[in-house]
C-alpha cells in the first residue's frame, strides 16, 4: 500500500516538473539557462548521483551543465568512442541499465567510481544526436520506466531549445547577408565600421577600406544580360574572396560596388592587397568580355581610405574611398587610388 502511494507521489512530482519546465523552456533561446535549469530538475526529482547535459558537435562532446558528473570524469576526456556514446550515436536510442558493471556499457564507468545505474538519453535534431542526457546512481537498480520517460521528455525539452537556437543564428545570418554574392550586407557593414572604429580607436590601432567597383559593368549588362552580369559578379565576388585574409570582410555596398574591411590594417596594405586584386581580375578570364568590354575584358578600379589617418568618422571615411574610386575612374579604370586629403 505504502509503495503504490509512493509511485502515484512520484508520478504527480513529474509530472508538475514537466509541465513546470516545458514553461519554463517557453521560447528560451539561452541553451546554458536552460540546460542550469534542467539538471537541477533532474538531481531533484530522481534522487541520482550525478546528471550531466552533454552536447554533441561532430565527434566534440562538451559538458553544457552537470551535478556530480564532472568531478567523477576529472581527468578523463569525455570522447564520441566512449561505448555509451557511441552506441546512442549508432542507435539513436536511450540506455537504461541498473547494474552498469554487467551491461555493455561497463567500460565507461571511470577508474575508482563505483556508479552502478545509469540512464542516458539521445537528445535528437532532425534525427541527429545533438547531445545526451546523463543521470547515475551508486545504487543497483536505481532508475525505473518512469525515471527514463521523464529523462526522455527532458531531452525533448533541450532539443527543442537547439533547434530554436540554430534557426535563430541561421536568420540572424541571413539577415546580415546579400542574397546573390553571399557578401555581407551594407546594414551588416555600417554595424562592422562602427565597431571596428572603436575598438581602433580604444587600442591606437588604424583599419582601411577598399571600395572597389566593377568597370564598365553597365555594358556588361547590357550586351549579356542582366543574368549573365549576376553570374560576374559572383565569381569576381568569389575571386576576391579567396584572395583575402580570414580577418578580413567583404561587404556588397551597392549594385557592382564593394566594400573590404581591412582591420588592423596600414594603407600601405590595403594598397598592396588592392594592387593584387586589381591584378587578380584583370588577369581572370570571364565569359563574353571580350565581346563587351571596352577593355576587351572585365576590370576593376579600387579607391582606399583608412581610418584615423584619412577621417575618424565613418561617414567621411567611406566619402573618402568613394572619392579615391571616382579618381581611379577618371584616371582611366583599372587602377588603385589611395585617397589624400587636398
Ligand atoms: P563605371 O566604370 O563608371 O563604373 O561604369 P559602370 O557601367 O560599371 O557603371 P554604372 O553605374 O553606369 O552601371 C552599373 C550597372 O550595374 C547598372 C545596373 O543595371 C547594374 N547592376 C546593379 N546591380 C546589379 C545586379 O544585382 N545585377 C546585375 N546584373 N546588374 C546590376
Ligand atoms: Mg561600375
Ligand atoms: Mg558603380
Amino acid at each position: 500500500m505504502e509503495d503504490i502511494e509512493e509511485g502515484i507521489q512520484k508520478k504527480l512530482k513529474i509530472l508538475s516538473a514537466i509541465s513546470r519546465i516545458h514553461q519554463s523552456v517557453g521560447a528560451d533561446l539561452d541553451l546554458q539557462k536552460v540546460s542550469d535549469d534542467l539538471v537541477k530538475e533532474l538531481k531533484n526529482i530522481l534522487g541520482c548521483t550525478g546528471c550531466a547535459i552533454l552536447l554533441i558537435d561532430d565527434n566534440n562532446v562538451k559538458i553544457a551543465s552537470n551535478i556530480g558528473f564532472s568531478n567523477m570524469f576529472s581527468g578523463k576526456k569525455i570522447s564520441a568512442d566512449m561505448p555509451a556514446i557511441k552506441y546512442i550515436k549508432e542507435k539513436k536510442r536511450s540506455i537504461k541499465t541498473g547494474d552498469i558493471a554487467h551491461s555493455d556499457f561497463s567500460e565507461c564507468i571511470p577508474t575508482g567510481c563505483s556508479m552502478n545505474s545509469l540512464i542516458c538519453s539521445p537528445i535528437l535534431v532532425n534525427t541527429e544526436v545533438k547531445g545526451i542526457i546523463h543521470i547515475d546512481s551508486l545504487n543497483k537498480n536505481a532508475f525505473d520506466e518512469d525515471d527514463l520517460l521523464f529523462v526522455e521528455l527532458l531531452s525533448k525539452e533541450v532539443a527543442n531549445v537547439i533547434q530554436r537556437t540554430q534557426l535563430f543564428t541561421k536568420t540572424k545570418e541571413l539577415s546580415q547577408r546579400d542574397e546573390l554574392t553571399g557578401c555581407f550586407n551594407r546594414r551588416k557593414m555600417e554595424q562592422d565600421l562602427k565597431d571596428e572604429a572603436s575598438r581602433a580607436s580604444r587600442y591606437n590601432n588604424s583599419f582601411t577600406i577598399l571600395m572597389i567597383d566593377c568597370d564598365w559593368f553597365k555594358k556588361y549588362n547590357d550586351y549579356h544580360g542582366h543574368q549573365k552580369g549576376d553570374e560576374l559578379l559572383k565569381k569576381l565576388v568569389s575571386l576576391i574572396k579567396r584572395n583575402i585574409r580570414s580577418v578580413d570582410k567583404i561587404y556588397r555596398y551597392g549594385g557592382e560596388e564593394f566594400l573590404i574591411l581591412l582591420p588592423m590594417a596600414q594603407k600601405e596594405q590595403g594598397q598592396t592587397l588592392g594592387e593584387r586584386l586589381r591584378e587578380l581580375v584583370e588577369r581572370e578570364d570571364f565569359e563574353g568580355e571580350q565581346e563587351s568590354q571596352p577593355e576587351k575584358k572585365v576590370t576593376i578600379s579600387i579607391g582606399i581610405a583608412n581610418f584615423p589617418q584619412d577621417s575618424k568618422d565613418i561617414i567621411s571615411l567611406i566619402k573618402a574611398a568613394d572619392s579615391a574610386l571616382y579618381s581611379a575612374k577618371e584616371g582611366g579604370r583599372n587602377r588603385v587610388v589611395l585617397y589624400q586629403k587636398n
